[in-house]
């Protein structure tokens, strides 16, 4: 299959052919002719399986073909996404995949300045990607009108949906037009995510470019035992051993992740942070470090799991397990992308054995346990099997008052 033979216009297959997009994924060769079609959809798809271009090329082509201009302080699409860094990251695909066309696009979110946002919006903007809460904003300061939008994305649907933005998402809702395209794109969907979704949408395309709640098969997973006191000392003897550069490390408590990485620093290695208590432009320039490779270790809370595309990162280490289970596939899924090999492990101590029993729940399958010479815990993990539950130790058989004898004799 090509990207041509899907209906998408020249300007579109000139820049796919200069990024070197030879076919289209499966969640694309699915959305794309739906969606140039006008069609609703609520796609699910494993990370890095190229859902982005999924929602945006048949975006910019339908924008593209209508010509219509959008009126000042106008958006013509809406891309929602949970976290700022992903708006950038979704904001650089399309302005990659539209380099021919000419439409003006944009990012705005939360902990920048809003005032060079407002006076962008001015001129009106055929695409703009968001974070809720800073839309909302912008909204209610006059600078984005919602009349002439015709299509709305939303991105990691089932975290926009969740209980933390569901408040912004409904008043957005609200102001938007009823008579519009909803796309609804998402690595993880659980049930009554899908059942809200459905309310959403209007006779929509139901896409499973993969099973639920998986990893991708890419990817080699493990885990390593080890006492909660030992994690940093068992996390340097592993950077070590195995030579690895490019590590995605992610922490529980953004405390937890500053003294990380003040102890790798204090070791000798280059190591940066990102997490909610920095400032955004410090925490773009740590993941532009990262990725130039002048930081080859880069410390993070869940803020950084979901989105990130990351070239080639070889390595994904949960120091601590999520909290939530499908943040482990989110984490998880920053490395393998589009293909590639990648490997995560995750140093697991007695406290987190119910965070672990739920994700080898939700995944149908147990992590492999590899312990560490030299790090073999004194609080054992339980064991857990596949189905999500903590197995019990089996009770050692009591002995007899006679067999204790003989012992002490
Ligand atoms: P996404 O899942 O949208 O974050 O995309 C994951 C990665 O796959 C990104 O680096 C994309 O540039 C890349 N990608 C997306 N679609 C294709 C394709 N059809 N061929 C090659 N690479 C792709």
């Amino acid at each position: 299959m090509t990207f041509s033979s899907l209906g998408l216009a020249e300007p579109l297959l000139q820049a796919l052919g200069e990024l070197d997009y030879k076919t289209p994924t499966p969640v694309q060769a699915q959305a794309i002719p739906a969606i140039l079609g006008g069609r609703d959809l609520m796609a699910a798809a494993q990370t890095g399986t190229g859902k982005t271009a999924g929602f945006a090329l048949p975006l910019l082509q339908r924008l593209a073909m209508e010509g219509t201009r959008a009126a000042s302080n106008a958006v013509r699409a809406v891309i929602l996404v949970p976290t700022r860094e992903l708006a950038v990251q979704v904001h650089e695909s399309i302005t990659a995949y539209g380099r021919h066309l000419p439409l003006r696009t944009y990012a705005v979110y939360g902990g920048v300045s809003i005032n060079p946002q407002m006076m962008k919006l001015r001129k009106g903007l055929d695409i703009l990607v968001a974070t809720p809460g800073r839309l909302l904003d912008l909204h209610s300061k006059n600078a984005v009108k919602f009349a002439q939008l015709q299509a709305l994305v939303l991105d990691e649907a089932d975290r926009m949906l969740d209980l933390g933005f569901s408040r912004e998402i409904d008043a957005l809702l609200a102001l938007f037009p009823k008579r519009r395209q909803t796309l609804l794109f998402s690595a993880t969907f659980s049930d009554p995510i899908r059942t809200l979704a459905a309310s959403l949408l209007a006779n929509p395309l139901s896409i499973d470019a993969s099973p639920r709640n998986t990893t991708a098969a890419n990817i080699k997973q493990w885990l390593v035992p080890v006492d909660k006191k030992r994690k940093t000392d068992l996390f340097v003897h592993l950077l070590k051993k195995h030579g690895w550069r490019q590590v995605l490390v992610f922490v529980k408590t953004r405390n937890g992740v500053d003294q990380l990485v003040d102890t790798l620093t204090a070791k000798g290695y280059q190591a940066d942070s990102i997490h909610g208590d920095k400032p955004q432009p410090a925490r773009l320039r740590a993941l532009d470090r990262f990725k130039a490779g002048e930081a080859d270790i880069l410390v993070a809370t869940d803020v950084a799991a979901r989105g990130l595309d990351i070239d080639d990162l070889p390595h994904v280490v949960n120091f601590d397990l999520p909290i939530v289970a499908e943040d482990y596939i989110h984490r998880t899924g920053r490395t393998g992308r589009a293909g590639a090999t990648g490997e995560a492990v995750s140093l697991v101590c007695a406290d987190e054995v119910q965070l672990l029993s739920a994700i080898e729940g939700l995944l149908k399958k147990t992590l492999s346990r590899e312990e560490e010479p030299g790090f073999e815990p004194e609080h054992r993990v339980p064991m857990t099997d596949a189905r999500g539950q903590v197995l019990k130790k089996p009770k050692k058989p009591k002995k007899s008052k006679l067999a204790k004898a003989a012992g002490a004799a």
